[in-house]
């Protein structure tokens, strides 16, 4: 699929559209979802364009996939979950609708719906301070 340079995460990880940044590395950024389908609902991204997992370097995997576990034991840390979805949408007809690879990590609960699929805009106070929550519990996790 041919990579378009004025997605949104493109935006985003050139720094011309703004986030709500938890991790960054040399490969990867995680921010979090701005319709969440729970609370703490992250993306983990890697920084090379490619729309989907088909259209990525197989070595640049590995680096993604580190930082998804890294997050998500942040995210089970930091939000109450029972369990961790980890989710990866390729094409439309997946229901793929920002079309630059990214993983979502999201908390669930016992006996509660998520919201639907990016739906609900969250209000960006609540996702501030559920990004600093996030933060905290990463530094606390590497020992920082
Ligand atoms: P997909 O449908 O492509 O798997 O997931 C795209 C995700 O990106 C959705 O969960 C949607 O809520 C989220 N999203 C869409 N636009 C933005 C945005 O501008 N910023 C952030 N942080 N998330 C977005």
């Amino acid at each position: 699929m041919a990579y378009d340079n004025d997605n949104i995460f493109a935006k985003i990880l050139r720094g011309d559209a703004p986030a709500h940044t938890v991790y960054e590395d040399d490969h990867t950024l995680a921010f979090l979802d701005v319709m969440p389908q729970a609370d703490g609902h992250t993306l983990v991204l890697p920084k090379t364009p490619a729309a989907n997992i088909f259209d990525i370097d197989p070595g640049a995997l590995g680096p993604l996939m580190c930082t998804v576990q890294t997050v998500a034991r942040g995210v089970r840390e930091a939000f109450p979950a029972d369990g961790i979805r980890i989710s990866q949408l390729n094409g439309p007809a997946a229901g793929q609708t920002v079309f630059h690879l990214h993983v979502h990590i999201i908390p669930c609960l016992e006996g509660r719906p998520r919201t639907p699929h990016a739906t609900n805009m969250a209000d960006p106070s609540v996702l501030a301070e559920h990004a600093e929550q996030l933060r905290a519990a990463l530094d606390r996790l590497s020992g920082a």
